[in-house]
């Protein structure tokens, strides 16, 4: 069997056109079939090179390879070719320079594999011109061409393409050529349910890319738009997901996307990453964010790292919780600010720094032993204490243990902030 992924490169790489993508895919990957990428580029004016190559490099992060690659800007002869047969055979005529479909007048019947039998009715296929006046053939008809040239088996693609395909059966009837079969995929609804679109939210891959996804947890997410392994089964291995996967299974309604099961699912992800290969991908993030140099302690980072993995939904997130360790410049959380850092704590902080200063060595065991002391000596509870610190230090109000956080920021930060904290 033979499947392909057909974007026409006028726009980015959508989460519905990487959708289709991966269904493609995942069908042939569990029939040991091929999977083409075909650019559907024939529309001169609207198609972007920048946009095809975005395509591609996010289908390629995706993990989605092609097994063949095709341009449809380059197979304009051959669509002359048969658009001339048709032609010659009586069975298109012209119009000035256009080349028009004579469409017979008959019911269609299609088998869709997700949503049964569709029925067109004759009054609800019109002729339809195959090449236009500028010499460029049609969606349809270069389609068409190219699924039965190509030996396509099944075609998988939106249902927004449902009304295209009686147009697109009787043109490989009229040329001779195979029909393949078809499965429609449901629409992708927005979070106000309907169709999702910029409106409601981000939808290009790269957006996703950006916002700090695993390309494994986007794929894992976007294979439960429409599809399910069962048992109520969400976070799932792609070996196994392609052990399961059927066309048949995929569902006629409509599929919410929701951010928040996307972001559940990329943290399962994030928790189950190898530490080393976590840093390796929050590493472009830091430096693009000017958090790390070209030159870094890696080690370090590691160590930081590690301490953040179980409670990051996004690798953004870590930029956001992280960012105290990675500037000098502390964004303080207004709320924060005001509840924690007020002038009663001045006293507490100045004897906390000066005691700090003689901690040695600089670990969560001695600071925790000289905070102890601190808060004994003042007779307040550790709590007034620990959260005006932990703000402080780092500008939150929530975060790591103070401790740790003392120990990964060193003896002269803690000290420098805690000074400048009590000097405001
Ligand atoms: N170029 C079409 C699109 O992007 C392809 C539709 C199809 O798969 O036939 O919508």
């Amino acid at each position: 069997m033979k499947v392909r992924f057909a974007p026409s490169p006028t726009g980015y790489l959508h989460i519905g056109g990487a959708r289709t993508a991966l269904f493609n895919w995942m069908y042939a990957r569990s029939q040991g079939g091929t999977f083409i990428l075909r650019i559907e580029d024939t529309d001169l004016t609207r198609s972007k090179p920048e946009f095809s190559d975005e395509i591609l490099k996010g289908l390629e992060w995706l993990g989605l390879k092609w097994d063949e690659f095709y341009r449809q800007s380059e197979r304009f002869a051959i669509y002359r070719e048969y658009a001339e047969k048709l032609l010659q055979e009586g069975k298109a005529y012209n119009e000035g320079r256009a080349v028009i479909l004579r469409m017979p007048e008959e019911t269609v019947k299609l088998f869709d594999m997700i949503r049964g039998e569709i029925v067109f009715e004759p009054e609800a296929l019109k002729d339809e011109v195959l090449m236009k006046s500028d010499g460029t053939p049609t969606y349809n008809f270069s389609c068409a061409v190219d699924d039965a040239l190509m030996g396509i088996t099944h075609v998988i693609r939106g249902e927004d393409h449902i009304s295209n395909t009686p147009k697109q059966i009787q043109m490989y009837k009229a040329l001779g050529l195979n029909v393949p079969k078809f499965a429609h995929l449901p629409l992708i609804l927005g979070s106000d349910g309907t169709r999702m679109s910029k409106r409601t939210g981000a939808v290009a891959v790269s957006d996703y890319q950006a916002m700090g996804f695993l390309p494994e947890a986007l794929v894992n997410y976007l294979m439960l738009l429409g599809w399910s392994p069962g048992d109520n089964q969400e976070v799932i291995k792609m070996d196994s997901a392609l052990k399961k996967f059927s066309i048949k299974k995929i569902n006629k309604a409509a599929a919410m996307f929701s951010m928040d099961k996307l972001k559940w699912i990329n943290q399962q992800y994030i928790k189950q990453t190898a530490v080393e290969r976590l840093v390796d991908l929050l590493v472009p993030f830091l430096k693009a964010k000017g958090f790390l140099g070209e030159q870094y302690d890696r080690q370090r980072l590691i160590q930081i790292v590690k301490l953040y993995q179980g409670r990051l939904a996004t690798l953004t997130d870590f930029l956001e919780r992280a960012d105290y360790l990675f500037s000098e410049q502390i964004h303080f959380e207004p709320e924060a600010r005001n509840q924690f850092l007020t002038p009663d704590k001045a006293p507490g902080f100045q004897r906390l720094s000066e005691r700090l200063r003689r901690a040695d060595p600089f670990d969560a065991v001695q600071t925790e032993k000289v905070f102890r002391e601190v808060v004994e000596e003042l007779g307040v509870e550790s709590g007034a204490l620990v959260h005006p610190v932990r703000v402080a230090l780092t500008g939150k109000a929530v975060g790591l243990g103070l401790f740790e956080t003392m120990t990964l920021l060193g003896k002269e930060k803690t000290i420098t902030r805690l000074e400048q904290a009590f000097a405001k």
